[in-house]
């Protein structure tokens, strides 16, 4: 399963403009500070340093590393060639490379306590900013340190959600229920899946989204390493794909070794201490899983505390920090990311949880800071592997509420032997141009329609078609041009 590079890479473009720094007098604010240690805020540098080649920018990050990607933790990471130590991997292009955006040694340090020296890019790691106030343009560290701002970029990405049920387990099980979405929480399970040798580990991955599904699938093809993955829908994926791609999706996620338990709920945790293992009660009247581990996937919610106490508006439905079409939530103060709600003009306001929109929306939000505003009119794509049989990518709306048309190809067949599109507006999980008796969605296109206009394409096995997907969207292509559109990816051949 590979997928096409995201749009708009993350490499820097030549400079054009050239700032001069302040004469004489030296600066007492930063001019331009960015928060987070993620995608969203590594491409906004990018996006300054296309305009302002030495302004002096200061990253700060809660986590002890350099800003990095967080896609390979739930690939690459576990498959072949992958070393957990130096976070060295090789791409499913065959490429090594690392989960580091850039080495830690290739950004400054900051002056001792933090004095803005005008120029450089300056990265500050194990540091939270607790406070943010946007009329004295300052933001307050756990450590107490103010600092100044010109402009600040809020790029603070998700937490992780926990289960009510694990609240109540001592600490030695609670070490054993984890979250995960940094290098550390990498860290700590390729330690778990690792140690004792010739002992199988069993392993439960709470939730069948994104992250429950890849995970469970890399985990399961580690040696000694057993897999029980549950949650509540009636198959892997099902919030995002139609009900028919949700099942074969499940069976093929089994036959990749992973036990999956769907329309199954946690309904207690608790510590077996004479065995040492963690109990998980479900809610099909069976005796609890006693396993070693349990990965919480159950979603993440945007952090928006800074923002929310410096007086900014929160979308009260999407949970993210409102921003303008420029990436601006309020004069000098910029957002990106997951944590961000924004217009979109082709699909309406969304929050969007996934790379290559933080890659996008970084670049776009650094622009803006470095003096050129622009509307944030790109249409991002998103993607995912799960094991060797499923990659798809993605653009638009993916919701499996909306009516479907999913267009499928076969070795036999041409365009003009599938069948007709299904009639407008009806709710529809029959996918088209599947083969006969088979149950095998080798190749698809799956359309997602809302008012009559396509809103979503899923491209299931199908790589480097993005900008065709992205034109059909733009566009407002109807539902009823499935199979004509369809022949545009490919899946025919
Ligand atoms: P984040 O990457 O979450 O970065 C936020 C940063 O801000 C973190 O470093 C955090 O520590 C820091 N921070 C938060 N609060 C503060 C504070 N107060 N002070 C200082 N620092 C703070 N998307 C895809 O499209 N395809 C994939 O295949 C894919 N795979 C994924 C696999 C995994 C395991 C995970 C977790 C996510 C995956 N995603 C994928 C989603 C994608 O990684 C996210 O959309 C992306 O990371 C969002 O970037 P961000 O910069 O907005 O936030
Ligand atoms: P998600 O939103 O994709 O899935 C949440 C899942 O949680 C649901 O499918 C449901 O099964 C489950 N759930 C919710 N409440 C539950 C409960 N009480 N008990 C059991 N299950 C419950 O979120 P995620 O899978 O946790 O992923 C975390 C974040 O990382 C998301 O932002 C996601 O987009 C991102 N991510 C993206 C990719 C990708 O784009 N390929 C890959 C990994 C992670």
């Amino acid at each position: 399963a590979a997928h096409s590079t995201p749009s708009e890479a993350t490499k820097p473009a030549a400079p054009v403009v050239h700032d001069t720094p302040a004469a004489n007098e030296p600066p007492t604010s930063f001019k331009y500070v960015l928060i987070g240690g993620g995608t969203a805020s590594y491409s906004a540098m990018l996006g300054i340093r296309e305009l302002d080649p030495t302004g002096e920018i200061l990253i700060i990050t809660a986590e002890p590393y350099a800003p990095y990607q967080r896609p390979p933790l739930s690939k690459e990471l576990w498959f072949k060639g992958a070393n957990a130590e130096s976070l060295e991997f090789t791409n499913w292009q065959g490429e090594q490379t690392s989960l580091m955006y850039q080495p830690a040694s290739a950004y400054e340090s900051p002056a001792a306590d933090l004095v803005p020296t005008g120029e450089g890019t300056k990265l500050l790691t194990n540091a939270r900013a607790v406070a943010l106030d946007v009329d004295a343009q300052t933001i307050t560290l756990e450590s107490g340190t103010v600092v100044k701002y010109d402009k600040v970029l809020l790029a603070t990405g998700g937490t992780p959600r926990k289960l009510a049920v694990q609240k109540g387990l001592p600490e030695v099980a609670q070490r054993r229920v984890v979250t995960y979405r940094t290098v550390d929480d990498f860290k700590k399970l390729t330690q778990v899946v690792s140690g004792d040798e010739g002992k199988t580990k069993k392993v439960a991955v709470i939730g069948g989204g994104f992250l429950g599904s890849e995970l469970s699938v890399a985990l399961a093809q580690k040696d000694g390493v057993d897999v029980t993955q549950v949650f509540p829908e009636e198959g892997n994926m099902a919030l995002v794909f139609p009900r028919y791609l949700t099942k074969w999706t499940t069976n093929q996620i089994t036959s990749e070794g992973v036990t999956v338990l769907p329309k199954s709920t946690v309904t207690s945790l608790a510590y077996d201490d004479e065995a040492d293992k963690i109990l998980v009660q479900v809610n099909n009247g069976d005796s609890p899983l006693a396993v070693d581990h349990v990965v919480v996937a159950v979603g993440i919610e945007p952090n928006v505390t800074l923002a929310k106490n410096a007086g900014l508006e929160i979308d009260p439905v999407r949970g993210g920090i409102a921003v303008n079409a420029e990436l601006e939530a309020r004069h000098n103060v910029f957002a990106a990311g997951d944590n961000v709600s924004f217009h979109d003009v082709v699909l309406g306001r969304r929050r969007v949880e996934h790379y290559d929109n933080a890659v996008l929306q970084g670049r776009w939000a650094g622009r803006s800071m470095a003096g050129k505003p622009k509307a944030f009119t790109h249409q991002s794509m998103f993607w995912s592997d799960l094991g060797p049989k499923i990659g798809y990518e993605a653009m638009g709306v993916l919701d499996s509420s909306l009516v479907t048309v999913g267009v499928w190809g076969h070795q036999q067949t041409d365009a003009s032997s599938v069948p007709a599109a299904a009639a407008d507006g009806a709710k529809t999980d029959a996918p088209l141009g599947k083969p006969p008796g088979s149950e095998e969605f080798r190749k698809g296109v799956v359309f997602y329609v809302r008012d009559d206009k396509i809103v979503g394409v899923l491209m299931f096995n199908v790589h480097g078609k993005v900008d065709v997907a992205r034109r059909i969207l733009l566009e407002g292509r109807k539902p009823a041009e499935a199979n004509e559109l369809a022949a545009k990816f490919d899946i025919f051949a």
